[in-house]
């Protein structure tokens, strides 16, 4: 029946199933792509100033959520950063039981923003709020600039 003909009974409307292929490209953006090109090339966290409010950001953005303004200078991070807050899973995501594996909020000294990451800790009991922590990287030949070129972190 053509779309452009009128129904006038509900019971003349017919439908069916199919699917309709669909493709989607996700971009990280200008300042996400250089995160990305950092954690790759260097294996290092790069992030973001405001020359307004001096709020440094990480991951690196382009702009201030504060200011509205283009942040232009970036930074490295060099430091370790701390577990702001943690939790320990037994199961997958798909509910089946699995682990246990902790999971941190890895924040860093005077940075807004922070990675969710795992933990790589013997014993959930040996993690503490504020414990300094550092990533445990993939070789360089293997990091492709994604989140999972971190394995985990570990108390510094
Ligand atoms: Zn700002």
């Amino acid at each position: 029946m053509p779309i452009l003909e009128k129904i006038t009974q509900p019971l003349q409307a017919r439908h069916w199933t199919d699917s309709i292929p669909l493709e989607f490209h996700y971009t990280a953006g200008v300042a996400g792509e250089s995160f990305r090109r950092e954690l790759k090339e260097n294996g290092r966290f790069l992030s973001s100033k405001c020359a307004e409010c001096k709020t440094t950001y990480i991951p690196a953005r382009m702009f201030c959520p504060s200011c509205f303004i283009e942040m232009k200078e970036t930074r490295t991070l060099e430091e370790p950063g701390y577990i702001y807050s943690y939790t320990t899973v037994n199961r997958n995501r798909t509910g089946e039981p699995n682990g246990p594996l902790t999971i941190g909020l890895i924040r860093f000294e005077g940075v807004k923003g922070g990675i969710v990451h795992k933990l790589d800790v013997k014993e959930h009991g040996s993690v503490s709020f504020g414990m300094k922590v550092v990533p445990i990287l993939k070789e360089a030949s293997e990091r492709t600039g994604a989140l999972t070129d971190i394995l985990a972190f570990r108390p510094a």
